[in-house]
Parts: C-alpha cells; sequence; structure tokens
C-alpha cells in the first residue's frame, strides 16, 4: 500500500529514522560499550553482552495499542528493509539506517496449525512456526539479517576497511552467515568452521554454494567455537556466533511475530523451542519482555525448552529446583539427530539464567520450563508431524516431543495452544531421515525405527521390453499393487 493511503496518525511512524541510543551491556560487570566496533564479549571482564537501547523509554511515550495498530499496519507496506524483521525496527536496532538493511526474504514465517488427528494424537492443539521457510531455511536467518546490516551499517563508517566475518557452527548458522555476506559482495568476506563430519551434506554445501571458505575441524562443535574465540581474541575478525548481540536482536522477531499472530492475545499459549546453544531462547524470552515492558502484550506466554538426552545442560541445570543451590556444568555430547542443538557448554546460559529469572519473576515460577526428551522420541514426533503434512526437522520434531512429554507429565495443561519451533526445514536433516527407513542409526543415536512410520520406494520393473506394451503392464502392476477398481 501507498504510504499516503495509511491512516493520518500511522503515516509519520510508517517509515522509522534511526533514534535509538544502543550500548553494549555487559551482563557480568554492566559496564556499557558503544556500538561503533563490533564487540562479541565484554574488552573489560569478557563477560557476555545483550544490547540496550537507552532511548527504549521514548518508546514508552506511545501506548501499546499504538505499537500494535503500527506493527499492524506496517505489514502492508512494500518497503523492502521493512518487510523482514525490520518490521519491527523501534524493537530491533533502530540505529541502522533503512538503506543499510538486507532482506532476503527473512521472517513472517507461516504459522500452520496442526489438523485434528495430530491434536488428538499429541492431547493439545498446537501449530509448528516454520522457520525452515527462511532463505537459507533455518531461523539462523533473523539474527544473520540484523548482525549483517549492523555490519553493513559499520563498514560504511570511514576507515572500516574490508571485514572478515567468520563463525563456528552446527551448520545452520554458517549456511546464514555465508548467504548474507554473499549478498553483500566485497566488503564482507566470510568463513566458517564446522566439526567435520557432523553437520549434514546439504547445512555443508550451502556455505561452498555462497562462496564462503569453509575449514572443517575435527571434533564437535565446542572445539570449534574454541578456535574461532581464540581467533577473535588475537585477530580482526568479525565474529558471527550466537555470543553476537545483534543476532540475539535479530531473532527476537520470532516472539513478535507471534504475538503479532495471535493478535497481541499471549494468555494460554505455550512457546516450545529446542535450545543448543541457548541464543534462540535468549531472544524469544526477550522478546516477550519486551513486548510486555511497551504494554503490547498482556500476559507472557510460557516458554518451554527442549533438549535431547544427548545433549542436556541446560535441562540438568534446572534439575535443580533451588536457585540458589543450581550450578551450570558442561556436558560431553553424544550423538543427536537433533545436531543443530548438540551443544554441550551453551555460550548464551549466562543470559538465559538471567533472562528465566526476571522471566519467572513477572510470570510465575512455572512460566518457563527445560524438558528433556529421547533421540527416539525426537525421530518418531518428527515423523509424526511429517505425517500429518508438516516440514519439522530433527530439532522441530524435538519440539514436538517435548511439547508431548511436558503435556504428559501434567507441566501443560491441556487446554493450552502451543507455537513448536520449526527450526529448520526437514529437507536439511533428510539424512536421519533415511537412516530410520534403512534402519541404519549407529547404535549410539538409540534409534529403533517404528514400522510404521518407515517408508521406502518400490522398484516395478516392467515385464515386456515391446514399447507399446510397457506402459499398460506397468499400470497394470500398479493397479494390482493399489487394489484400484476397473472402470
Ligand atoms: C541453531 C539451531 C538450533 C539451536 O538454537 P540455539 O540458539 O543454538 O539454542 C536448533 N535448531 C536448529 C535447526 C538450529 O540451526
Ligand atoms: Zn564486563
Amino acid at each position: 500500500m501507498n504510504p499516503d493511503q495509511f491512516p493520518e496518525d500511522i503515516r509519520p511512524h510508517l517509515i522509522p529514522e534511526p533514534a535509538g541510543d544502543m550500548v553494549y551491556r555487559c551482563l557480568e560487570c554492566g559496564a556499557e560499550h558503544g556500538i561503533d566496533e563490533l564487540l562479541y564479549t565484554c574488552p573489560e571482564c569478557r563477560g557476555l553482552l545483550l544490547l540496550e537501547d537507552k532511548n527504549q523509554y521514548l518508546l514508552r511515550e506511545y501506548s501499546g495499542a499504538f505499537w500494535r495498530r503500527l506493527f499492524d499496519y506496517r505489514k502492508m507496506l512494500n518497503v523492502p528493509a521493512l518487510k523482514g524483521i525490520f518490521l519491527f525496527y523501534e524493537l530491533i536496532a533502530p540505529v541502522i539506517p533503512l538503506e543499510d538493511i538486507i532482506y532476503l526474504g527473512e521472517g513472517h514465517t507461516p504459522q500452520v496449525a496442526a489438523n485434528d488427528s495430530l491434536r488428538e494424537e499429541v492431547g493439545a492443539a498446537f501449530y509448528f512456526k516454520n522457520d525452515g521457510q527462511n532463505p537459507s531455511a533455518s531461523f539462523k536467518d533473523r539474527g544473520m539479517a540484523a548482525a549483517l546490516s549492523y555490519l553493513n551499517f559499520l563498514v560504511k563508517k570511514p576507515g572500516a576497511g574490508k571485514m572478515l566475518a567468520i563463525c563456528a557452527s552446527t551448520g545452520d548458522t554458517s549456511a546464514a552467515a555465508a548467504l548474507y555476506s554473499a549478498y553483500l559482495g566485497k566488503q564482507i568476506a566470510s568463513a566458517v568452521l564446522l566439526p567435520h563430519g557432523k553437520v549434514t551434506p546439504q547445512q555443508l554445501a550451502q556455505p561452498l554454494g555462497s562462496g564462503a571458505k569453509v575449514l572443517e575441524v575435527p571434533g564437535v562443535f565446542d572445539d570449534c567455537m574454541k578456535v574461532v574465540e581464540s581467533l577473535a581474541d588475537n585477530y580482526q575478525v568479525a565474529l558471527l556466533n550466537s555470543k553476537n548481540s545483534w543476532r540475539i536482536r535479530g531473532q527476537e522477531s520470532y516472539a513478535y511475530e507471534i504475538a503479532q499472530y495471535f493478535d497481541y492475545e499471549l494468555e494460554g499459549k505455550v512457546v516450545a523451542v529446542p535450545i543448543g546453544n541457548a541464543g534462540n531462547i535468549t531472544a524469544i524470552m526477550q522478546g516477550f519482555l519486551r513486548l510486555q515492558e511497551l504494554g503490547v502484550i498482556g500476559e507472557l506466554p510460557r516458554v518451554l525448552g527442549v533438549q535431547s538426552r544427548h545433549a542436556d545442560p541446560v535441562f540438568r541445570y534446572y534439575l535443580e529446583p533451588d536457585k540458589t543451590k543450581r550450578v551450570f556444568t558442561p556436558v560431553t555430547v553424544q550423538a543427536s539427530v537433533a545436531q543443530a542443538a548438540m551443544i554441550g557448554n551453551p555460550v548464551s546460559m549466562p543470559r538465559v539464567i538471567r533472562l528465566v529469572e526476571e522471566y519467572t519473576r513477572r510470570a510465575g515460577a512455572d512460566s518457563v520450563a527445560v524438558i528433556e526428551v529421547t533421540e527416539q522420541e525426537i525421530m518418531d514426533s518428527m515423523l509424526l508431524a511429517n505425517r500429518h503434512g508438516h516440514i519439522a526437522c530433527t530439532q522441530g520434531g524435538e519440539s514436538l516431543a517435548g511439547f508431548r512429554a511436558a503435556i504428559k507429565a501434567g507441566v501443560i495443561a491441556k487446554n493450552a495452544v502451543g507455537v513448536l519451533d520449526a527450526t529448520a526445514h526437514h529437507l536439511k536433516f533428510i539424512g536421519f531421515q533415511q537412516m530410520y527407513f534403512d534402519n541404519t542409526f549407529p547404535p549410539e543415536f538409540e534409534v529403533t525405527p517404528k514400522p510404521e512410520y518407515q517408508n521406502k520406494p518400490q522398484l516395478l520393473t516392467p515385464q515386456t521390453e515391446d514399447p507399446e506394451k510397457k506402459t499398460q503392464d506397468l499400470a497394470g502392476q500398479i493397479a494390482t499393487l493399489l487394489g484400484l477398481t476397473p472402470k
């Protein structure tokens, strides 16, 4: 819609101007640092950072109703920079000029309702929010759109020079980083570090196709992360891991979209999300908290974090009910089909601890729960979902497995409405489905296929060489196989 078609009170706000005063805030020592360089940890104490807008109080001069109206109207505006996560510009990074924003089609992913039979099987109503329908086929594009827009803004400042963006990844961060860097072109080159043999062929293909330098490291993700940190400590590189607080900001858009979907009425909603490095759950909690602070939503939804038993440090941490006795201990991960979340020492853990405290203070002790599921439950849930028309990946299967387990355990009421994060596209993790179908899971996965979910193609062999009769013969074979009734 053309800007002059919008209601008069909306028009001056439709296309926002940078009016924020953003700083990095250290979670450990509280120090404040300017955003004129990309910091990924506190230069003083190496603590984790979160971005803060010191002008956020100015947003509170407008009512929640105003923001709801503005965000809803903005959806009709055809300005590319505001088509993706920056629809919520004022809440994400209101310092980046619109012309520096990179939009590759991220965000506003479909929220697809479970049909009646799936809902019955699971025991409550729910949706999958298909973040696999982002440009690089995972939710990582949300954060990357924010981080690369910021880098694009930074790199234009005098004397910035060429930048090397680098990240360690369980696969999807690399795919996203490489894609967005490729779009930006010459000034930003990207290099990605992947654990050798621990990403799927599809995930490996993505950064290669985008022209990133792909470096494989023996070990698991946690090993790659250490190398990248050492690089960031000693060399001029822009670190794009989820320690990067711009990514967290971008990922908050997931929470904003859920709120918008439900017309900002979130009572009785449960948002289920797999936890790996814990950036996503951090962003989701922070996003909902921010909406509540501005009066955009009233009730906070419940948040359900899900981990595999093979990579469950966050679950273990919250097993201790007394918060003064909780001690975080990294775990050594075991083989997991939820490979993108197979992380034993999540870098965002301090953020999670901080935000869970704030969230539960506002919404009650049971407003955040972390649950664990087996590899078997993850695979079975993924296939169950896909058999009902969804495109959940293994991590999406993990969300569903967690949601089911929480209903069973009475953690979630049967009249709750779930929004389950299908964090990547099914096809990125298709190899696990194949292992399930072929019953070729190595024993450490502890997955035994259920015959009702197995499937395989059936090759037809024509019984004749005659080209004319061949078609009829094959049609006849199919008719017999499917039990077709002749006309
Ligand atoms: C990165 C990733 C996760 C884990 O998210 P965190 O923010 O690291 O907790 C889950 N699923 C997919 C598909 C991912 O790419
Ligand atoms: Zn600090």
